[in-house]
C-alpha cells in the first residue's frame, strides 16, 4: 500500500494485459512470450487460480498453485484479509463470470482486488491473464467494469477454425493433462464451431467496449504470434528498440496448456495441424465458416 499527496492510503494494481479469444489459438505461448518481454508474470488463465488451488493442480513453475512462491502467499492473504475459503472464492468467480450471477457480485470484486492489491504489495507491475472469452466467460467485461481491475491491454488473439477443430479433437487440455473425461466425445468438432464462433464474438464485442474506454487493443492472428512474437510484443508496447526488461520469476501460470508444466525452454515453434484429419467437405465448411466470422470482424 502506498499514500497519494494527501497522505490517504491507495493501492497499487498491477497493469494487466488481457488475451480474449478461444482457446487452442496459442495464448498460452502468447502468455509466457509477453510476460517474459515486458518483465510482466505470466498468470496464465488467471480466472482458475482458486479452483485450481483449491483441488491441488500445478502451477507452471511445478508446485502446487496453493503452495507457489508467488500464488501461495498471495492466496493465504487473500484468504485471511476476506476471510472466506478458496472454495467460497472458486465458487464465487465461477458464479459471477460463468453463470451470470449477481447476487454475491460485490464478494466477486473484492476478492480479485484482493489478489491484484497483494501481487501489487510484492511489487508485481504487469501481468498477463490468457482467460480469454471461451465457454461466455464474462471475466473481461466484469472487469471491464472495475477502474481497480480493467486491463491496461487487451489481445484478441485469433487462429483459423480448421487449425482450432483438429486440435481440439485431440481432447482438451484438462482431459490430456489430468485424463478427465472423454477425448474422442462425439460431437466435438460441430460443438467447437460454435464454441469458437461464440468466444470471437464476445472477444470482438468486449474488445469495442474496451478500446472505447481507452485500453489498448490489438488483434492477432496465429500465424502472426509464430512467425514472430518479438513483433507482436511490439505492437502491443509501441516500443520497437526499447530493451525489454525481464522479470527473473516470471512464470506462475494457472491452468492453460500443459506444454508451461513440462519445462519449456522459451523456444517458440508453429505447430502444423494435419488438415488430412479433416474430410474435404468438413474443411470447406470450416474454412466458409472462419471467412464469414472474419466479413462480420469477429476475428
Ligand atoms: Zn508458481
Amino acid at each position: 500500500m502506498t499514500r497519494d499527496s494527501r497522505g490517504r492510503r491507495t493501492e497499487v494494481y498491477p497493469g494487466i494485459v488481457f488475451i480474449a479469444g478461444y482457446g487452442r489459438s496459442g495464448s498460452s505461448l502468447l502468455d509466457a512470450v509477453l510476460a517474459k518481454k515486458m518483465g510482466a508474470l505470466s498468470a496464465g488463465e488467471l480466472c482458475h487460480l482458486f479452483d485450481w488451488a483449491q483441488v491441488g493442480r500445478p502451477c507452471s513453475c511445478g508446485r502446487p498453485v496453493a503452495e507457489c512462491a508467488v500464488w501461495g502467499s498471495v492466496l493465504e492473504e487473500v484468504a485471511r484479509a476476506r476471510g472466506r475459503s478458496l472454495h467460497d472464492m472458486a465458487r464465487t468467480t465461477e458464479g459471477a463470470e460463468m453463470q451470470g450471477a449477481r447476487d454475491d457480485i460485490d464478494s466477486y470484486y473484492e476478492d480479485w482486488r484482493a489478489v491484484y492489491e497483494a501481487l501489487g504489495r510484492r511489487g508485481i507491475a504487469r501481468l498477463v491473464d490468457s482467460s480469454k472469452t471461451a465457454g461466455g466467460r464474462r471475466r473481461l467485461d466484469l472487469h471491464l467494469n472495475d477502474p481497480g481491475l480493467r486491463p491496461t491491454a487487451v489481445v484478441q488473439l485469433w487462429r483459423a477454425l480448421p487449425e482450432v477443430v483438429v486440435s481440439t479433437a485431440h481432447g482438451n487440455n484438462v482431459q490430456l493433462e489430468f485424463g478427465d473425461g472423454d477425448a474422442t466425445a462425439r460431437w466435438v468438432k460441430p460443438r467447437t464451431v460454435v464454441a469458437w464462433l461464440r468466444a470471437n464474438r464476445n472477444a470482438a464485442r468486449s474488445c469495442r467496449r474496451a478500446g472505447s474506454a481507452g485500453v489498448k487493443i490489438l488483434r492477432l492472428p496465429y500465424p502472426d504470434l509464430v512467425a514472430s512474437p518479438d513483433a507482436a510484443v511490439s505492437r502491443l508496447t509501441g516500443a520497437e528498440t526499447e530493451e525489454v526488461r525481464t522479470l527473473e520469476d516470471w512464470d506462475h501460470a494457472i491452468a492453460g496448456n500443459r506444454f508451461r508444466r513440462s519445462g519449456w525452454s522459451g523456444e517458440v515453434k508453429e505447430r502444423r495441424h494435419d488438415d488430412a484429419r479433416l474430410n474435404r467437405m468438413e474443411l470447406a465448411v470450416l474454412r466458409a465458416v472462419s471467412s464469414a466470422a472474419k466479413t462480420v470482424r469477429w476475428v
